[in-house]
């Protein structure tokens, strides 16, 4: 079993805009509803990437409004066991995004229902499931449920799971929580700019390198399109990325995670412990990520473009080239 928990929220995509509308002006263009947050895109790419639907549980909190069942409707047509965290005082996390012809995308979010978030309900779960691999995704975002965390982690691992942690930039807080949740944690995946602000510095091969000093057991650090660093016991890997068509990279850390999380639930299930697996174990699982990241950039929306099949063509073509290419930076392993 995986019990996903995390942030949910509804992108409403403004798209196809020949520019943003200036103050007073109507300006016309699609606008769709799509999910988003952790939770939702990571359970989302795990049931595309083929783990079986009974293996899955997926807890996130909403607001008691349509926008909730939303999110409910569209993971439940996937398949997905989900339970919303339903709260009375706040509504389902809205995301504004505005898509202008050749401009970045403008985020506009509400926080909404996330910073109500408790840690009894995925305690509830942990017990009733005792999952394998035990996935907390924006994390920085969730108010209670961010200082509860570490007694979460430390539960989850009693039950038998491996805990895995994925930021945003904290929410009326500094990084600081994080050094409370990082000795429980036995992967942490953030990107390049969260690195940087939690360990400090701007070189992610030694910020991995100090944020597992600072107690998770195996830090990964995600860089787009320049690949990823990962500090895993016994070695520091520098990864570069899969060379593919880039439509639209949002959403590639999620399906990144969801690929490691596969990856090693199958380990996992076969009896490995997290702290057993390989630095070889390591680098199998972090090409199977980085290209479910890689295929995740070649359509629009956060998780539509993941597909196992076109993952496992990318890894049979690439892979065996992007291993070859993998550094270990010596000044950075770790022991
Ligand atoms: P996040 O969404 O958390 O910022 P990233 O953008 O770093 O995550 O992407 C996660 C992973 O997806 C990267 O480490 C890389 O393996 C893959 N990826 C992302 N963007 C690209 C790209 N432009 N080309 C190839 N692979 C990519």
């Amino acid at each position: 079993m995986v019990l996903v928990s995390g942030i949910a929220l509804v992108d409403l995509i403004g798209s196809g805009l020949d520019r943003v509308a200036r103050p007073g002006e109507l300006a016309f263009c699609s606008v769709r509803p799509s999910i988003g947050g952790h939770a939702c895109n990571v359970s989302s790419d795990l049931v595309r990437l083929g783990l079986a639907r009974s293996r899955l549980r997926v807890v996130y909190p909403v607001g008691r409004d349509i926008f909730g069942q939303f999110l409910a409707d569209h993971l439940g047509g996937l398949g997905i066991r989900v339970d919303p965290v339903v709260s009375r005082r706040a509504p389902t996390s809205l995301d504004l995004i505005l898509v202008a012809r050749g401009e970045d995308r403008r985020y506009h979010a509400d926080p909404g229902a996330n910073v109500e978030m408790t840690a009894a309900p995925v305690l509830r779960l942990l017990e009733r499931h005792r999952p394998l691999v035990y996935y907390a995704g924006g994390v920085g975002l969730l108010g209670r449920f961010d200082r509860e965390l570490p007694a979460v982690l430390r539960r989850a691992r009693q039950l038998g799971a491996m805990t895995f942690v994925d930021v945003v930039s904290p929410y009326r807080k500094s990084w600081a929580f994080l050094r409370r949740v990082l000795p429980h944690t036995d992967v942490f995946h953030c990107n390049a700019d969260e690195a940087g602000a939690l360990a400090g510095g701007r070189d992610p091969v030694q910020a991995a390198a100090a944020i597992r000093r600072l107690g998770a057991a195996n830090v990964l650090v995600t860089l787009g399109g320049q690949g990823a660093v990962a500090a895993v016991a016994g070695s520091v890997l520098r990864l570069p990325a899969f060379k593919v068509k880039v439509v639209d990279p949002t959403g590639a850390g999620d399906a990144f995670s969801a690929g490691v999380i596969l990856k090693a639930y199958a380990r996992l299930a076969r009896g490995r412990r997290p702290d057993e697996l390989t630095v070889g174990e390591w680098t199998r699982i972090l090409v199977y990520a980085s290209a479910c990241g890689a295929v995740c950039t070649t359509g629009v929306g956060t998780t539509t473009a993941v597909r196992a099949r076109d993952v496992a063509a990318l890894a049979k073509t690439q892979g065996p080239a992007l291993v070859r290419e993998i550094a270990t930076p010596a000044r950075a392993r770790t022991g």
